[in-house]
């Protein structure tokens, strides 16, 4: 192998480049292992570049046909990415997490229990069903959350026993450093916001860990401090898509929640969480135009939300699964804007305590973030 070079395209735009087109890797089994199927970033491998680690895709359809290769890592977990025999980077792949390799007393995997995303974020579905996957006709298209479940390499139901003795494993084990709760919506008022409360609650007892937790907007915004006194310290409500057009298409049932009443759980969840500990996912390619996306993310900033705009990567085995991801040039033209808005704003990734905005892995955001000072500051 020659030795190592610097990554010759910027850290961002390689990012972008591997996020849309994914990565093939001549070694499959290079670093810890890759995550199919789930609520979260599926098909996807960690990968560390110029610091950053991310989640590239490694296993669905565009990965198999990408331009860009993974060579096999040498002795150091490094490894050449080559696009059309030329060098342009090089990636590292962060180790097997040891806390996979314990099982609670009654035998379950701490795996199917949660994983590890990124580099330090403990990730777990603590219900691994939806009201909404049940119909095709009411699916979000994009989600595979019932996938893994068929396929074993999860539960159903996580208990808040199981969530904290993982939690208190991967953090003293790898030195996890946040924990990422989603949960598919069961068929409550609270669309999952009393389980989440209950599974945040007994992490918090056991270990001292921020927690992000994630669900659509419950009937009732007391749900918001029920939430945070029971431990949770950043909240996600995720639009997915913004225009209406693209939310009764792509998200059929998750559409019947309109746009107006996530801005109003925004609205009152800020003040309980904080500026910047609210957050939102918005899933890059799925029809919305940038301006309709930069327009709802100012809205956002200026409300105090962290608006995280991902590629959107199909997952195989979804009904999206032949759809493509955004080029990068689409997300490079979301992405710069956005971070100075965010920076303008003062809402940084790096002052979330805890979930996706705060990992980034699935998007470049951060990246475009580092480096830019507020209008008038200096970096
Ligand atoms: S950004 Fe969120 S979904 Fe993506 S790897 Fe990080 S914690 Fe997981």
């Amino acid at each position: 192998m020659k030795p190592m070079t610097r990554t010759d395209l910027p850290a961002e735009i390689l990012i972008n480049e591997l996020q849309s087109f994914g990565v093939r890797l001549v070694d499959p089994g290079a670093g810890a292992a890759s995550r199919r199927g789930g609520a979260g970033p599926s098909d996807h491998k960690a990968v560390t570049i110029d610091g950053m680690t991310v989640m590239v895709p490694v296993h669905n359809a565009p990965a198999f046909e990408s331009p860009y290769l993974a060579e096999r890592p040498d002795a150091s977990g490094r490894s050449r990415i080559i696009r059309d025999g030329r060098e342009v980077g090089e990636i590292s792949f962060p180790l097997q997490p040891r806390f996979y390799g314990l099982k609670t007393a009654d035998g379950i995997p701490y795996s199917k229990i949660a994983v590890l995303h990124g580099r330090d974020v403990l990730a777990t579905t603590v219900l691994q069903t939806c009201v909404r996957f049940q119909s095709r006709a009411k699916t979000c298209q994009f989600c595979a959350i019932g996938q893994s479940l068929a396929a074993g390499r999860t539960i159903e139901r996580k208990t808040p026993a199981q969530l904290a003795e993982v939690a208190k494993a991967a953090v003293e084990l790898d030195g996890v450093k946040h924990m990422v709760m989603t949960t598919g919506t069961p068929p409550g008022k609270d669309r999952g916001a009393a389980i989440l409360s209950e599974s945040a609650a007994a992490v918090k007892a056991a270990v001292d860990l921020p927690i992000q937790v994630q669900c659509e907007p419950p009937d009732d915004d007391a749900w918001f401090r029920r939430l945070r006194d029971s431990g949770a310290d950043a909240l996600g409500m995720h639009l997915e898509a913004v225009s209406d057009r693209v939310r009764r298409r792509i998200m059929p049932g998750k559409a019947q929640v309109p746009v107006e009443r996530y801005f109003s759980a925004f609205e009152a969840a800020v003040p309980v969480f904080g500026r910047g500990q609210v957050s939102t996912y918005i899933l890059a390619g799925l029809g919305d135009t940038a301006e309709e996306i930069l327009a709802v993310c100012r809205k956002l900033v200026a409300l105090g939300v962290y608006p995280f705009v991902v590629p959107f990567v199909p997952i195989s085995g979804t009904p999206l699964e032949s759809h493509p991801s955004p080029t990068p040039a689409f997300m490079h033209s979301i992405l710069e804007p956005l971070a100075r808005m965010l920076v303008d704003g003062g809402l940084k990734s790096a002052e979330v305590k805890a979930g996706c905005a705060k990992c980034g892995a699935c998007s470049s955001l951060s990246t475009y973030e580092r480096g830019l000072a507020p209008a008038g500051g200096v970096a």
